[in-house]
């Protein structure tokens, strides 16, 4: 386990320090970073992210705590050691680029070799070679005003990399680009991690980019609140498992009863990282979500409210997708209310039989979302596993492998892709529907 090449410990950074509008930005915030780690501080605007950020640039100075880097702190360099710092320690790049209009790409990228005194064939061969390991040998004569936003940033990228940083500052990268740009950009700064073996640090609070950090970082009113790390990648930092479950489990395992503690943190990442919404419209769609299933509006008040642009209050949800959501949700609850019948009956232990009409019915509304036409003995045995699932007999993988098992070898005999979408749809079920407050076995 190597050293943290950043790290924090309760840090305090304070705005107007001393004076009547002081403002503490960020508060009691411990993290440590290790090299080649590629990480998000995501959270919504305001909650102090480019705050730590300057810090860790050396341009802000922290009122408490601690911050080292490479196991020093930069508030004791002396200028030149600042600038020595600033340049060979960590490279940065901004939303706004910051190029000069007015010289050629190559020199922009140069540019930063120009002060350090590198000779001119030297540098303009080193900076064509970074513009084209990000994909813009053939812009190098161009002037930035020539260039797309997506290409103006990825020359931000090869000049953030022109002095060999160890450290990699992004802040908010992609927030003036386009999809495909934001993909070219985002993996310009991937290959900075994985082939350079730079750590990288991205800000942002859009949750589709978080897929490719080894770990995330929670921000909400100048604290961090979690660090979550991705099951996709092999993490780097030595992960707390208990730490993280505890948070991860007394949130979901109520929400996932059936599911156990790998499940749930791997369910609550996963999530998030597929979300195509920003953090400000997931906050949104949950606070509506939560009325919903609680009943306090209805399927048309849902629907209205996530098509609301986000500074009316609302999600700014796309109409027709507002509309799908809300017929979607409207449909799971009106039926998980069966579900719920079931688990009351089978958890007061006052459950005789199988309670045959409730699970025929479920049976029935999980039978409606296959499209084909089912036998009377796909049907029965549809009827056994809907049953089986809910006791919590079979786990959901095992419902699965009988959904699609061949009628011969005891299954339902459905096709795989039938067998995904009737399995979602039953889960769901299963979820609202649900009683006990999870344990998490
Ligand atoms: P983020 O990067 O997450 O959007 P910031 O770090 O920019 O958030 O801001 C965090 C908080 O600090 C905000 O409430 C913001 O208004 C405040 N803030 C930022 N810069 C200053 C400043 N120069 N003086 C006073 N308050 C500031």
């Amino acid at each position: 386990m190597p050293e943290p090449i950043i790290k924090l410990k309760d840090l305090e950074i304070t705005y107007n320090l001393g004076k009547e509008n002081e403002f503490k930005a960020t508060l009691g915030v411990t993290a440590d970073i290790y090299p080649g780690e590629f990480v998000a501080f995501f959270g919504p605007s305001g909650c102090g992210k480019s705050t730590i950020m300057y810090s860790l640039l050396g341009i802000l100075e922290p009122s408490g705590g601690q911050l080292l880097v490479k196991g020093a702190n930069p508030y004791t360099y002396s200028a030149e050691e600042m600038v020595a710092f600033q340049t060979k320690t960590i490279g940065i790049i901004y939303q706004a680029f910051f190029l000069i209009n007015s010289i050629s790409v190559i020199d922009n990228v140069a540019l930063p070799q120009i002060f350090a005194g590198v000779q001119p064939a030297k540098r303009n061969k080193w900076a064509k070679e970074l513009l084209s390991k990000f994909g813009m040998a053939e812009h190098g004569e161009k002037f930035p005003d020539n260039l797309s936003g997506g290409q103006c940033q990825r020359v931000a990228v090869a000049r953030s990399m022109v002095n060999n940083p160890d450290i990699l500052l992004a802040d908010e990268p992609t927030g003036n680009l386009d999809s495909i740009s934001t993909k070219q950009v985002m993996d310009s700064l991937e290959k900075i991690n994985m082939e350079e073996k730079k750590t990288v640090i991205i800000i942002t609070h859009n949750a589709a980019q978080l897929s490719y950090c080894h770990r995330v970082f929670y921000f909400k009113d100048g604290r961090m609140q979690r660090i979550a790390p991705n099951p996709e990648k092999k993490q780097i930092a030595k992960i707390d498992r208990q730490k993280i479950l505890v948070t991860e489990m007394q949130r979901l395992s109520k929400i996932y009863p059936y599911l156990n503690p790998i499940e749930l943190k791997v369910k609550s990442m996963v999530n998030y990282l597929t979300q195509d919404f920003d953090f400000d419209q997931i906050l949104k769609m949950e606070e509506f979500t939560q009325l919903m299933i609680e009943r306090k509006i209805d399927k048309k008040e849902y629907s209205k409210l996530l098509a609301t642009p986000l500074r009316k209050g609302g999600a700014g949800v796309d109409e027709s997708v507002s509309k799908t959501m809300s017929f979607r949700v409207d449909d799971i609850l009106t039926q998980a209310d069966d579900a719920m019948r079931f688990r009351r009956r089978f958890m007061d232990n006052t459950f005789i039989g199988r309670e045959k009409d409730l699970v025929q019915k479920l049976t029935d509304h999980i039978a409606k979302q296959y499209s084909g036409d089912l036998s009377r003995v796909q049907k029965r045995r549809l009827k056994d596993l809907v049953y089986k699932r809910i006791a919590g007999l079979v786990s959901k993988e095992e419902f699965e492998d009988y959904l699609v098992l061949s009628l011969e070898e005891g299954g339902v005999e459905i096709p795989i892709k039938e067998m995904k979408k009737m399995t979602l749809y039953y889960e769901k079920l299963l979820t609202q529907g649900s009683l006990d407050k999870g344990h998490g076995h």
